[in-house]
């Protein structure tokens, strides 16, 4: 068992805990190092770093951004990141700006196929209203009683090309990377078995062409056991990371008690012959040490 989860959200994106909350959770569930990976906001990241060392436990800076590349929505999480470098804190508020406008609008097209006051109902979910989102919408249409849980409202509603769904522009592969690495971060390609092409995973030849350009980049991990992943992902992703010579990842995904598929922590072993990705921050450390 992996004590390591390098991928979780709160409150300050579309986690449901607060940040101290989450960490207080992942300590009891036995999870040694943590990192919060927020979507598109590093706000936080203080008040989880403070409660991680009142649990003696190692806390990574991280973050999650969305980004548009060919006609997917990607998820790139930085790890170890600082969160200060103005580059990437300025590229996350641009990321973040259009969440507003977006939300009107999915607010409009939910209401032109009758299902109405979704904007305020989003809003009285959203703790930071600047990260206003979709998981937002989707616990409000559960408590209206239009669905019965969250994965009925995406694939009823909000996945791609449902009638609430509305296209968006994020930032560039390129951006996301840069600014990760910029910082002092590491790149890591999230949950890669997420990304489709209609109702069939994205593909051999396309996700080559991604993992090419994303290393050209400067990318350097991919998350090999999440959440989202089954334990044939797992092996098929380990496949991937030995072919691009990634360093792999592993985390939860985790948003909230009773929402999200797997709880913090207690992550399943990597396959073998996997480098870990903490192996870079670890050996740097080491080095300080000797
Ligand atoms: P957004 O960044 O606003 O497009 O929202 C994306 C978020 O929606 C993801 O990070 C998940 O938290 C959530 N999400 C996406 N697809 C699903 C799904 N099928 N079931 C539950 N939550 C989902
Ligand atoms: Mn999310
Ligand atoms: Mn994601
Ligand atoms: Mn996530």
């Amino acid at each position: 068992m992996l004590d390591y989860d390098l991928h979780c959200h709160s409150n300050v994106s579309d986690g449901t805990l607060a940040p101290a909350e989450l960490v207080a959770r992942a300590a009891g569930r036995g999870v040694k190092a943590l990192a919060l990976t927020d979507h598109d906001d590093v706000d936080g990241l203080d008040e989880a770093r403070a409660a991680a060392v009142q649990h003696g436990m190692v806390f990574i800076n991280g973050v999650e951004i969305s980004v548009s590349w060919r006609s997917h929505t990607l998820h790139i999480v930085g790890l170890n990141i600082d969160p200060a470098y103005p580059p990437l804190a300025e590229g996350l508020r641009g990321v973040r700006s259009g969440r507003g406008a977006r939300a009107q609008r999915m607010a409009d097209e939910l209401a032109r196929i009758g299902i109405g006051g979704t904007l305020q109902g989003a809003y009285r979910y959203a703790e930071n209203p600047n990260m206003i989102g979709r998981a937002h919408f989707a616990r409000y249409l559960v408590e209206a009683g239009h669905c019965k849980d969250m994965k009925s409202v995406f694939s009823r509603y909000l996945a791609t090309g449902k009638p609430g769904y509305v296209p968006h522009q994020w930032t560039s592969l390129e951006e996301a990377i840069g600014w990760i690495r910029g910082s002092g971060g590491v790149a890591v390609l999230a949950h890669p078995g997420r990304y489709m092409n209609g109702r069939k995973s994205m593909g051999s030849t396309t996700m080559r062409e991604l993992l090419a350009e994303f290393v050209e980049l400067g990318g350097q991990g991919i998350e090999v056991v999440s959440g989202s992943h089954t334990p044939e992902q797992y092996a098929e992703f380990a496949r991937y990371a030995g072919e691009f010579g990634l360093l792999c990842s592993c985390g939860s995904d985790f948003h909230g008690p009773d929402e999200s598929y797997r709880d913090l922590g207690r992550l399943p072993d990597f396959p073998a012959g996997c480098r870990p990705v903490w192996s870079l921050w670890e050996q740097d450390a080491a080095l300080k040490v000797a």
